[in-house]
């Protein structure tokens, strides 16, 4: 049984790894954005990038699934590439248009970080586009200083001497030490989902939630907390001290037009 569901597994890993290669030339690939708000002004301050594949036979595939493949065929270089691009163009188009600026997070993977040139490949893109680089933030999970911590601090280093921003996701399920914490260059930690999930009746989500908002305050780091669902989630973290509020109380991950009506709708109510 186990054998069959194996191999039927690596069969369609196979499969979509093949189609991936193919994915940006036939324009299946697409961002999805999703608002990030102040806790207590209520003020949208910055919206995540997150990447959609529309599989012309299997429809959209999630990113859980096919980032990792990604990763493991190296198609994640030329992809993340084009991830950057598109954001980068798209943050800046906004501005024209009249919006207000925001910060767009974009996911930066393990492999695409410590690929080669990184941050004059990020730097080039903003000067050809006309960006200020104090509009982008990469999302960096703790993963990236497993292998290499000072090769990881490094490149942060020359990130952020370029201007360009840093946070820490899915803070809390990694296996950084609190040394390496204070070595980064970041400026917020975004708080796992997992941690917020159950935090009106779990007592142990409770305190974890409280603790990491108290020391990134004391490092001086802005906390945001992704995965807020509900009223009850939201007035924990608001009582906390928790700076910022990302999920769907809010808003899911929309399409880039839908996100302009969001925002033209959003301002215009407040
Ligand atoms: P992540 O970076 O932790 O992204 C947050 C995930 O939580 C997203 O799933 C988002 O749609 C979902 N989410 C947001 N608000 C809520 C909420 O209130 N409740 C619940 N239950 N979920 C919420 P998504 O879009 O399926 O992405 C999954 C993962 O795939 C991401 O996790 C990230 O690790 C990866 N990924 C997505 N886009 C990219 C990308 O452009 N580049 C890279 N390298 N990875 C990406
Ligand atoms: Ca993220
Ligand atoms: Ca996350």
């Amino acid at each position: 049984f186990f054998t069959t569901k194996m191999q039927e597994d690596s069969a369609r890993n196979l499969k979509l790894s093949n189609d991936l290669s193919h994915a940006l030339e036939k324009n299946e690939l697409e961002l999805f954005y999703q608002p990030q708000l102040n806790t207590k002004s209520e003020k949208l301050i910055g919206a995540e990038a997150l990447l959609r594949w529309h599989h012309g036979k299997e429809g959209m595939i999630s990113p859980a699934e096919f980032i990792p493949i990604a990763e493991s065929n190296g198609l994640i270089l030329p992809i993340g590439e084009w991830i950057l691009r598109t954001v980068i163009t798209q943050a800046k188009k906004w501005i024209e248009e009249g919006f207000e600026p925001i910060i767009v997070a974009v996911n930066i993977s393990a492999v695409q970080f410590r690929q080669k040139d990184l941050p004059q490949m990020i730097t080039q893109m903003l000067q050809d586009v006309g960006l200020d680089p104090m509009y982008l933030e990469l999302e960096l999970t703790e993963g990236i200083a497993m292998s290499n911590p000072q090769q990881a601090i490094d490149i942060m280093d020359d990130l952020h001497e370029r201007g360009i921003r840093m946070s820490i996701d899915d803070f809390g399920t990694g296996y950084s030490s609190l040394s390496y914490l204070k070595k980064f260059k970041t400026y917020k930690l975004k708080i796992d989902q997992s941690f917020v999930r159950d935090i009106e009746i779990d007592d142990d989500d409770k305190a974890i939630v409280k603790t990491i908002i108290n020391m990134a305050k004391s490092l001086g780091l802005v906390t945001i907390a992704e995965g807020v669902e509900n009223i009850g989630q939201l007035e924990y973290l608001e009582e906390q001290g928790c700076d910022e509020i990302q999920g769907y109380y809010y808003s899911r991950p929309i399409p880039a037009n839908a996100f302009e009506r969001y925002r033209e709708e959003y301002q215009k109510n407040r």
